[in-house]
């Protein structure tokens, strides 16, 4: 099958009907529901959904390439809202150690922890960070993601930071998947900043963020808000300064503790919040009433063998849209499957398939502000959508893991395998 690469989507829609898709059941996923339209059809036009509906409905398109599945089920192509898939080296010598005994303080005091990622990732040239990168990317394309986040946050100096958002930028022109840049400077505290953090959110407000707004390098800005990382009052500089160049925000926050950071991104109308493991109601509030997105992570819960789990039941009741991602990272998940996740978000923090689903459709593409174009199948979409011939939904989140057989549409051409 041959590489599609046509990542750009600019084409107006247009009466003219390049192909239609038929014989299967559509999980339309619109308003983060099934929806499902049973022996359903789908013409695309321009690489977005002309038209969507039963196949018993569907308008005579004479010149349109027809195309029949035997069966199965479509959904719309998954979004990993929450990845750090650019990162130098990989920490599993660290996981070894770990599990062989070895502390966490003499990792640390041996050079270990995020601060080897921030040399392995500092010392790689674009080209290694690149090619590292599509190696880990994948194995997620391969089971069917259309659209991904990647954040940068383990350069952590002006030259790294760019550096790694020139190759998120670089993967999202060379690969047939919609990539998201955010720039994620304020992660860490670099070594050079030690006891110094509002020196480092100076640089980041004064000399990173504009440098980057002028490069057109990141679609948003984010933030680690914990006792370890910045605190609310850091967080809100950056956020100012991310807002003055029209750069929207979101944020890591109550991932080890509760310090409001979620509450304080409905402030600012965060895109999202995520990891939430430690939000109270109050929070949950907040962010329904800002229609902040909570982004669920169950990789870095399941690793750090973390008991707290996030505060589902308060998003449902004050209806907070839940979105679910892999947080592909070295540290503290390591995770190569975003199906995983959603059996994972399931078993461990109760979601059902159903919220499940929603999460890496229509809420995953809401936490990156892109509700109107991506997230479900219907009519002005872009033409992202899955066929798997299996039976019913829940069977996507009922598999713990593995690849299922898939055949990936990207703006309405079959995508086929993707070799990198
Ligand atoms: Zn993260």
């Amino acid at each position: 099958m041959p590489l599609t690469l046509s990542p750009h989507f600019s084409s107006e829609p247009s009466s003219q009907c390049d192909s239609v898709w038929r014989g299967a059941t559509l999980v339309t996923m619109r308003d983060g529901k099934y929806n499902l339209i049973e022996n359903g059809a789908i013409a695309v036009s321009g690489g977005q959904i002309l038209w969507i509906g039963p196949d018993a409905d569907c308008p005579d398109y004479p010149h349109a390439i027809e195309h029949e599945f035997d069966g199965g089920i479509i959904t719309p192509g998954l979004v990993d809202c929450h990845t750090h898939l650019v990162f130098g080296g990989n920490r599993s010598a660290e996981f070894e150690q770990r599990l062989n005994g070895v502390s966490y303080a003499e990792i640390a005091a041996a050079g270990g922890g995020i601060l080897s990622t921030v040399n392995a990732t500092r010392a790689a040239s674009e080209d290694e960070l690149l090619a590292q990168a599509l190696f880990r990317l994948q194995p997620l394309l391969a089971e069917g993601i259309t659209c991904v986040e990647i954040k940068s946050g383990y350069g952590l100096s002006v030259e790294s930071e760019i550096k790694m958002l020139r190759v998120i930028r670089r993967l999202g022109h060379m690969l047939p998947v919609e990539v998201k840049s955010t720039c994620l400077a304020a992660h860490a505290l670099p070594p050079e900043f030690k006891d110094r953090p509002d020196d480092y959110i100076q640089l980041i407000c004064d000399t990173l963020l504009p440098a980057i707004a002028q490069e057109n390098l990141a679609d948003a800005v984010d933030a680690f808000c914990e006792h370890l990382a910045f605190s609310p009052e850091q967080v809100d500089r950056v956020f100012n300064a991310a807002k003055s160049l029209g750069l929207p925000v979101k944020l890591h926050a109550e991932q080890l503790s509760s310090l409001h950071g979620s509450a304080l991104a409905a402030r600012h109308h965060a895109l999202s919040a995520d990891h939430l493991e430690y939000a109270t109601e109050d929070d949950a509030k907040a962010m329904a009433a800002s229609g902040t997105v909570a982004v669920l992570l169950p990789g870095a819960y399941y690793l750090l063998r973390e008991t707290q789990c996030p505060p589902v039941e308060h998003f449902r009741t004050h209806g907070v849209p839940m979105a679910l991602a892999s947080d592909a990272n070295p540290g503290t998940s390591p995770a190569l499957s975003l199906r995983l996740m959603l059996n994972m978000g399931c078993t461990l923090f109760r979601l059902t398939p159903e919220e499940a689903l929603a999460g890496v459709t229509c809420h995953g593409a809401r936490a990156l502000g892109l509700q109107d174009s991506h997230g479900t199948l219907e009519a002005g979409k872009v033409a992202d959508f899955i066929h798997w011939p299996l039976s019913r939904p829940a069977e996507l989140v009922y598999w713990l893991g593995g690849q299922l057989p898939c055949t990936v549409i990207f703006r309405g051409h079959l995508r086929g395998e993707v070799r990198l």
